[in-house]
């Protein structure tokens, strides 16, 4: 079955993603479990989770899983801001456990102009103290491929390798992989030759089997340009062509694919239908 969604609007509770999911089709989708610019994560109800599972349940979304606020910053040496951050993922994990996700993605970031390698240690020590505090429950935490843009890491595969390889709970952790970053990062996909390569890149680095979930946004902005903006399927730097081949890719074909494209006039429903279509054998 093509796992195939976009990230839904949960207004009217968390519930409510599956309700939207639904009338796009679609059988994967991404929420926020709480507002992405604010600190505070939401505290639900035991009703509020069994809503959730009810509306899942009855859900043709087979897939869902959460991506994290924006304000986290596991890799900073601001110590304030670095509790702060810890103690907002760790209740971000345990809301992703009680609804019963499959996986919370997030960005690892530092400080704009730090030492990578130092940022990089930081975001492990980090998944490390927090991974002790919250037991596993079978939500696994996604490193996100950046872009590169301002404070982010994780912009070249080897960078999330090296988190991967200094956590003790490796388990727990697997790869989200953005289109539009790994573009903005440096990876050409454009091309045939180039999405090879960057698959090969992949292997040798975090390892295919690390890839539980996939970010499709085509890129406003040029292959190696770090500036992540994202653009409809097929309209951007990346192409239509492109998209094919992440669609037929059959190494990636179990693994839950879901836009994070802007929502103005229904386009997601044209975005899926694309995929859709470039899914199917020609
Ligand atoms: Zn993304």
């Amino acid at each position: 079955m093509l796992l195939l969604g976009a990230h839904m609007s949960t207004a009217g509770g968390l519930h409510t993603a599956f309700e939207r999911g639904d009338a796009l089709g679609c059988t994967a989708i991404q929420i926020f479990t709480s507002s992405p610019r604010q600190w505070r994560g939401r505290d639900l109800s035991q009703r509020d989770v069994e809503a959730f599972r009810a509306a899942w349940e009855a859900s043709s979304c087979r897939e869902c899983f959460a991506h994290d606020i924006y304000l986290t910053r596991l890799g900073t040496r601001d110590p304030a801001i670095l509790g702060r951050s810890r103690t907002a993922f760790a209740h971000e994990i345990r809301t992703c456990q009680r609804l019963g996700l499959s996986a919370l993605v997030m960005h690892p970031v530092g400080d704009v102009d730090a030492d990578e390698r130092a940022v990089l240690d930081r975001v492990a020590a980090s998944l490390d103290a927090v991974f002790e505090a919250v037991p596993d429950e079978g939500t696994l935490v996604l490193l996100e491929t950046t872009a590169g843009q301002g404070a982010n890491v994780g912009y070249r595969f080897e960078q999330l390798a090296r988190i991967i390889e200094r956590v003790e709970q490796s388990d727990r952790l697997g790869i989200c992989l953005d289109t539009c970053h790994v573009f903005a990062a440096g990876y050409d996909i454009s091309t045939e030759a180039g999405w090879k390569s960057m698959m090969t890149e992949l292997t040798k680095t975090v390892g295919l089997e690390r890839i539980r979930a996939v970010h499709l946004n085509d890129s406003q902005k040029p292959c190696g340009s770090r500036v992540d903006r994202h653009e409809h399927i097929g309209r951007g730097r990346i192409g239509e062509a492109a998209f094919r081949r992440v669609m037929r890719d059959r190494r990636l074909k179990g693994v839950p694919k879901v836009l994070e494209t802007p929502k103005e006039n229904d386009m997601d429903a044209v975005n899926l239908a694309l995929l859709r279509k470039l899914a199917k054998a020609k």
